[in-house]
């Protein structure tokens, strides 16, 4: 997958979460040479699954739903290679999930977790990780980009970026990229609540619902639990991701990471009776859900070789709308491509 030689490109991505992925691969089948550039160690971005002990966890996004055609095709996709099942539809007023016969929207799980998706997606594709962008420079119509982890660039006449609107915007200056701000004004208004993911490795399995999820309705501090393994995440039970309210990580965004722990492990008790924690890690995701979105699918600012992507366009904040807005920047891409 990674490919060390190339240091130009058509098309530089940043970010290889859904959207990034499936603008690259959209982008490559029409003939374009792309190179995508990671900051972390693995693919998927917030549809994230690591590791405890030999516990596995998803502890970004939870499940997606499905509503229109086009992501319905690609769901099918991977529901025919057995890496998406379908999880619940019904939550009792309570908050307790389970799988009825025909109830509401269907919620998917990912068999052995979230960034399976990303994986299969991103074979083949030439994707650099613990590559952070750290500079852009627009340059005789080139984008140069730098990185933190060392001090080589690299070039490319067209740029996508599909990191959280606010990073990017940072990395855009007036002096580096004469004349660009104005296109960018309309992303100004663009914002994420953060959130707190909270894993806990336990001695046993809970029993909070038939499936393994649970939300709560109107908690101060938990939005959602999920038991990893009832989810088929982890094949070791006693692996439980919890998540915050976005009033809880607002208000606890910079508090000690253990007091946080505490506070959420002691809300968290009625679903986890008689269950000992062997071990914890808490995540703190800073721009986990997009709150204010962009009506367009992405954003173009054609002159200057620039194009956004993400959930934080369309007004669909989620799994399917990354989706949508990968796939639809791509197609605007292609098109100016093929114009040149
Ligand atoms: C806790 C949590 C729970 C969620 N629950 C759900 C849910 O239940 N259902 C649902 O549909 N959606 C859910 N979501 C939202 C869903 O995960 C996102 O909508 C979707 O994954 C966004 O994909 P994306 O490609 O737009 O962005 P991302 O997945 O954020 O991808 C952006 C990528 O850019 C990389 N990046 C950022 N900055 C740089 C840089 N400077 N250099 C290089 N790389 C960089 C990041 O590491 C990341 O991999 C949840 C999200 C979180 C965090």
């Amino acid at each position: 997958m990674e490919n060390e030689r190339e240091e130009s490109c058509d098309v530089a991505i940043i970010g290889a979460g859904l959207s990034g992925l499936v603008a690259a691969r959209e982008l490559r089948k029409a003939g374009l040479g792309v190179q995508l550039f990671e900051k972390s160690r693995g693919l998927g971005g917030r549809m994230a699954t690591r590791r405890l002990g030999e516990a596995h966890f998803d502890h970004g996004c939870q499940f997606f739903t499905v509503r229109g055609d086009l992501f319905r095709e690609e769901v099918a996709v991977w529901e025919e290679r057995n890496l998406v099942a379908p999880w619940f539809n019904h939550l009792d007023p309570q908050g307790e999930a389970s799988l009825l016969p025909e109830r509401e929207t269907l919620r998917y799980r990912v068999a052995g977790g979230m960034t399976a998706v990303a994986k299969f997606l991103g074979q083949g594709l030439p994707v650099r990780r613990q590559h952070t962008i750290s500079a852009l420079r627009r340059k005789k119509g080139h984008w140069e980009l730098s990185f933190a982890e060392h001090g080589r660039t690299f070039r490319a006449p067209f740029l996508l970026s599909t990191a959280p609107v606010p990073q990017t915007l940072a990395l855009l200056d007036d002096d580096e990229a004469p004349g660009i701000q104005p296109a960018l004004e309309p992303l100004r208004q663009i914002s994420y609540a953060p959130c707190f993911a909270l894993m806990l490795r336990l001695d046993q399995q809970p029993r909070f619902s038939p499936v393994g999820f649970f939300a709560p309705t109107d908690h101060p501090e938990i939005a959602t639990l999920a038991d990893n393994a009832a989810k088929g995440v982890s094949s070791r039970l006693g692996a439980v991701s919890i998540l915050s309210t976005d009033t809880f990580a607002e208000a606890n965004f910079e508090e000690d990471p253990d007091d946080v722990t505490e506070k959420l492990l002691l809300a968290s008790r009625p679903w986890l009776a008689g269950c000992e924690v062997l071990e914890s890690s808490l995540r703190r995701w800073k721009f986990a859900r997009v709150v204010v979105s962009h009506p367009d699918r992405g954003w173009l600012v054609s002159p200057q070789g620039l194009a956004f992507a993400g959930d934080a366009f369309g007004g669909q904040p989620r799994i399917e709308g990354a989706y949508l807005s990968g796939l639809w920047t791509a197609g605007e891409i292609r098109k100016i491509f093929a114009t040149r």
